[in-house]
């Protein structure tokens, strides 16, 4: 396919464009993880540059990930003046390599004083840049990382591409433990699946919530929900169709490997699926994903609705995270074989796995915290908010083999019968599906399922690649020591699979049982982002990830800050929007409607004294009640906001505030506000409803 990459500075560009011994020294850094000789990035600088504007580029941009989990740029041109009053096109390795973006508005959590206020972006060779197309125009975008003059890391690639090394060094010792010299390096893989909203742009436009918060503050559910399932891989209407098509031509064009599409559970839910790539790139690319959603559906009307839970009563949005590890030779570590039991190779890092995930649960859990994800999370729509494991028959038998001291055999699934000749007897898989479980072994991968749609999916992928790689590195601390690898490996294994089988679970993770049962195993059961930020501060954390360098305390301490303010902002927002409804659509529409109720009564009572108008005076008597109850609601919410407002010396208990106390009162405003748009005539009623937004499209 021609268009697949046309704006990317790929491979294949690099290969034609660069001269053969830059190429070489550049794949060296790319591979090796290396560091960059400017002479090179010099040349490359130079190719990119002719690269760029022979496809009719004009500016640059160093693309970064700041911690407000979207991208950032800031343009420039190529352009340069020279001596005579002319200008030339020049784009130098310096400016390559290395950027300067007055970023003093980002957050940092305290690191950074204004005053000190510049970070630097350094270019991040190992993921390619490209061409972005905005309204006609081409930007050469160059990814990279954000870090402060100090060295801090600003961003969610620093710590990425960390955590990678630190996976890629630990899984290369125990490799070798098995007599693997070949492989240089191994590599996190991750398929981040894509669920999205669309909603026509009328429609939207006349939400002010859907505006500024994202998701819907008012609106009582529509007759018709998600019941029938009807929505669910139902065929795409034309308009989405067409809106899909020219998403995926700009993802292909970008080098996303946008390969499945289809409608989700929730009226107008769908969902988008790319090929997995390395997790640097896979974020990378996730990130202009949803980027390109929302241009793109703007181009057919519509809008791309990102926010975990845009109406309430209906199923959310979330990230499925497949995430598995490869080696530079060709080989996915996560892959069984036909007899696993002989695999002990395999064997050795799904223990490892199940260890980290136990092990460092809370980690797991924060990593797919956000005000939006409180609303899914334990809410029978995702997974709980207890993170816990599902195996699969086979392995599960393997892990209970494992408790007993030996491997002896593998479970092979049964022959699934089709029932229709003309398909083939497939094979049940033996990884059967588990759809409730946050963290499933699915064939050859694992699958984390709590991620939460608007996020990025760095956070996550770098829990899991600091946890496995600490775990293994703890298996070769005690094998490499070993005087006797084989008993020293049964030992290991028996331990961990005697200690880890408690977040082993293949029930439905929906269930109300699982709350309990998962109590009494211990498993931590966090339900808010505030409290699950709370892990960030703890001893064996800052432990953890000051022995791999992946973040130092400071900035642990910072990424807490972060999360905190962001999430006490995004609720005062969601309140304030609600106050500025409540008052400016809400109320005026109820006065409206039931004076226009008052003055039907007296008309048709003055016109006919004996005139029964009983019906609207119930009407009038529900409204005006309703209305007073609406109100006392109102005045307790802004008092709560103006509480959580002023506790600025302590973010935590702010934090707190806002959740316990603001977001309960948005809950009652709305009730009664949900209440009044039932009774209230539709023509006065100044939203669009739950029943135009999903329904039509
Ligand atoms: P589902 O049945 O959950 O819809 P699929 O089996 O089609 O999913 O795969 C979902 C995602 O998993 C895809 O993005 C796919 O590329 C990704 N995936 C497959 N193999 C791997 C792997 N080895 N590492 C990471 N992701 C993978
Ligand atoms: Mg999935």
């Amino acid at each position: 396919m021609k268009i697949f990459g046309e704006n990317v500075f790929n491979e294949t560009v690099m290969r034609e464009r660069l001269p053969k011994a830059t190429y070489k020294s550049l794949r060296k850094t790319i591979e090796g993880g290396l560091a960059l000789d400017p002479a090179v990035a010099e040349i490359v600088a130079n190719a990119m540059k002719d690269w760029a504007i022979e496809k009719g580029a004009t500016h640059f941009t160093h693309w970064f990930q700041p911690l407000t989990g979207i991208t950032a740029e800031k343009h420039d041109s190529f352009i340069s003046p020279t001596s005579h009053g002319l200008v030339a096109m020049e784009f130098s390795g310096k400016e390559l390599i290395q950027g300067e973006p007055d970023a003093s508005s980002f957050p940092s959590g305290g690191i950074r004083a204004t005053f000190e206020a510049r970070g630097y972006t350094a270019w991040d060779c190992t993921s390619p840049a490209f061409l972005k197309e905005d309204a006609g125009t081409l930007t050469l975008c160059i990814p990279t990382a954000f870090c402060s003059y100090t060295g801090e890391a600003l961003d969610k690639k620093t710590p990425l591409l960390r955590s990678m090394e630190v996976l890629s060094q630990q899984a290369l010792r125990l490799l070798k433990l098995f007599g693997n010299t070949s492989t240089k390096r191994v590599s996190s893989t991750v398929g981040a699946e894509q669920e999205y909203f669309l909603i026509d742009k009328k429609f939207f436009d006349k939400r002010i919530d859907l505006m500024l918060t994202g998701r819907t503050l008012f609106g009582a559910m529509a007759p018709k929900g998600q019941e029938l399932e009807d929505h669910y891989f139902g065929s795409l209407k034309t308009r989405v169709a067409s809106f899909m098509h020219d998403l995926n031509v700009e993802l292909w064009k970008l080098g996303v490997l946008a390969k499945t599409q289809h409608n989700e559970v929730a009226p107008t839910q769908f969902e988008l699926a790319p090929i997995f790539v390395t997790t640097n790139i896979a974020t990378d690319h996730n990130q202009l994903v949803m980027d390109s959603m929302k241009k793109v559906a703007l181009r057919h009307d519509m809008v791309c609705l990102l926010h975990e839970k845009p109406y309430a009563g209906i199923n959310g949005s979330g990230k499925h995270n497949n995430w598995s590890m490869s080696t530079d030779d060709g080989m996915n570590l996560l892959e069984p074989g036909q007899t696993p039991h002989e695999n002990l190779q395999f064997v050795t890092i799904i223990c490892a796995i199940v260890k980290a995930v136990d092990d460092y649960a809370e980690l797991l859990r924060f990593s797919a915290a956000n005000p939006g994800n409180d609303h899914r999370l334990g809410a029978n729509e995702a997974p709980p908010a207890i993170i816990s494991i599902f195996l699969g028959d086979q392995l599960t038998d393997i892990f209970e083999q494992l408790q007993n001291g030996g491997l002896i055999r593998s479970l092979q699934g049964e022959k699934l019968a089709s029932g229709v000749k003309t398909l083939p007897a497939f094979r049940k898989d033996s990884t059967d599906r588990n759809r409730t479980s946050p963290f499933a072994f699915t064939g050859n991968k694992f699958e984390f399922r709590m991620v939460a749609s608007s996020q990025s999916i760095s956070g996550p992928n770098v829990v899991l690649n600091l946890i496995i790689g600490e775990v293994l590195s703890q298996f070769s601390d005690r094998l490499e020591k070993a005087a006797d690898f084989e008993q020293e490996l049964q030992a290991i294994l028996k331990e961990t699979a005697t200690k880890h089988k408690r977040i082993l679970f293949d029930g439905n993770g929906y269930a109300e049982e699982w709350v309990e049962e998962a109590a009494k195993r211990g498993l931590p059961n966090v339900t808010s982002t505030v409290e699950a930020a709370l892990v960030l501060l703890r001893e064996n954390t800052v432990k953890l990830y000051e022995k791999h360098k992946v973040l130092s305390q400071t900035e642990l301490e910072s990424r807490y800050e972060i999360a905190l303010e962001q999430y006490s902002k995004q609720i005062n927002i969601e309140a304030l929007t609600m106050i500025n409804m409540a008052k400016n659509l809400i109320v005026p529409a109820a006065v409206k409607y039931s004076t226009q109720l008052a003055t039907s009564i007296n008309a048709i009572k003055s016109a006919y004294g004996a005139a029964d108008v009983s019906v609207q005076e119930e009407l009038l008597k529900g409204v005006c009640s309703t209305l007073v109850s609406f109100n006392a609601k109102l005045i307790t919410l802004e008092k709560s906001v103006q509480d959580a407002t002023a506790l600025t010396d302590d973010a935590y208990a702010q934090s707190v505030c806002f959740r316990d106390v603001v977001f309960t009162a948005m809950q009652a405003l709305r009730t009664d506000g949900d209440q009044l748009e039932t009774m209230i005539d539709a023509e006065l009623w100044p939203l669009p409803t739950y029943a135009q937004m999903l329904f039509m499209l």
